[in-house]
């Protein structure tokens, strides 16, 4: 496993010498062995389900360059693309998987594929065509995980209200016809989960939430192991994201304690935030538009964090930062019981 870590960058820096930055040409073939699983010592056995690789790709807020992004992803060594209905490009995300399907040689089984159920088709008779709809333009036969994307059903006049049990149970059908081989739910509170849990056959196998070292949510996570569901961290970087309004917590990448961390194992802070929380067991899938970004994550499979380093990390988590809420333009609570944007942290049972 060494030889092969050794050799990969090699391959990746001399596919990509004449690229421009930001230009991510479909041409371009990266060649090289590839490791799918962290290379640090874990600090906690991994719940995994089906072997779903901790690292994978986002896609959330991939634009021009989106198919080219996914194709290069797939090309560096990236086996786990998460998409969404809501994010309006799985077309393009669709064509950059069929290129690097062919440009690497692998097939789709090769590959973790995960999209989610936007809010507006929560109807159970909604539910079908939207799953349809998503397999259709990211031209694949199954997904691999099926996400309901929030507990929020829109209703025809635009009202959001909370409302996920019929429609969970509706997504369950498609496990049997094998249009996903799993269902996941997002961003759902402790009592939605309980709730769901309560009142269904099928539990979910994944739950995708914010989790980053300003939100790192310890007890939650213990919750999902002990009930067998695999977690999911979207926004590994926190902030940085610029959708997101900045917050109270410098921008992650910059914090003094990940750069000192990142400069003492030869690593760069977002290899180190990414080992973080793939040491905590949970998978990761950070997004970026650039060529060298994708290379430089895919190499936190490399970072070699030590104990004191995930220590002092894990204080950072005092700042209980939440960036993802959209609870007031929706006109309605969600997180409840859980750290929430205002950095109290209120406990669940
Ligand atoms: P991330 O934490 O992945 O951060 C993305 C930002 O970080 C982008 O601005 C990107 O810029 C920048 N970036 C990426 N790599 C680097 C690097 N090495 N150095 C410096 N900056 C970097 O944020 P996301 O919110 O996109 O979360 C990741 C994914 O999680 C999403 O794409 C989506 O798939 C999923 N998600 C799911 C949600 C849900 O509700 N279930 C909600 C939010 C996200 P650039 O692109 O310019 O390189």
């Amino acid at each position: 496993m060494k030889t092969i870590f050794m050799l990969l960058p090699l391959a990746v820096l001399s596919a990509s010498q004449n690229v421009e930055y930001g230009q991510i040409p479909l041409e371009e073939q990266p060649i090289g062995e590839i490791p799918l699983q962290p290379g640090s010592v874990l600090t906690t056995e991994p719940l995994t389900i089906d072997g779903i690789p901790l690292l994978g790709f986002g896609t959330w807020n991939l634009k021009t360059n989106c198919s080219e992004a996914v194709s290069w992803a797939i090309q560096t060594g990236y086996r786990h693309i998460d998409c969404a209905a809501a994010y309006g490009n799985e077309y393009d995300v669709g064509r950059g998987i069929a290129d690097g399907l062919l440009k690497t040689g692998l097939t789709r089984e090769d590959l973790w594929i995960t999209s989610k159920l936007w809010n507006d088709h929560h109807d159970p008779n909604k539910v079908e065509s939207a799953i349809d709809d998503s397999l259709e333009k990211l031209g694949v036969g199954y997904l691999d995980l099926y996400h309901m994307h929030w507990p929020v059903r829109t209703g025809s006049l635009g009202r959001n209200y909370i409302d996920y049990r019929d429609t969970w149970n509706a997504m369950g059908a498609f496990v049997e016809n094998g249009k996903t081989r799993h269902i996941g739910v997002s961003n759902f509170s402790p009592h939605q989960m309980e709730n769901l849990l309560n009142h269904t056959s099928h539990t979910p196998s994944v739950h995708q939430m914010e989790l980053h070292p300003y939100l790192q949510q310890n007890d939650w996570i213990k919750w999902h192991e002990k009930h067998g569901i695999h977690v999911t961290a979207y926004s590994p970087f926190a902030g940085t994201n610029p959708t997101y309004q900045p917050g109270d917590p410098e921008h992650l990448l910059k914090n003094d304690v990940i750069t000192k961390i990142a400069d003492k194992r030869g690593c760069t802070a977002a290899q180190v935030a990414l080992q973080w929380g793939m040491a905590r067991g949970t998978s990761v899938i950070p997004k970026t538009s650039h060529l060298e970004r994708a290379t430089e994550n895919f190499h936190s499979l490399e970072c070699v964090l030590k104990k004191k380093d995930l220590e002092k990390i894990d204080e950072l988590g005092k700042a209980h930062h939440r960036f993802n809420n959209p609870s007031k333009s929706w006109g309605l609570g969600l997180y409840e019981g859980l750290e929430d944007s205002k950095g109290e942290h209120k406990e669940h049972s």
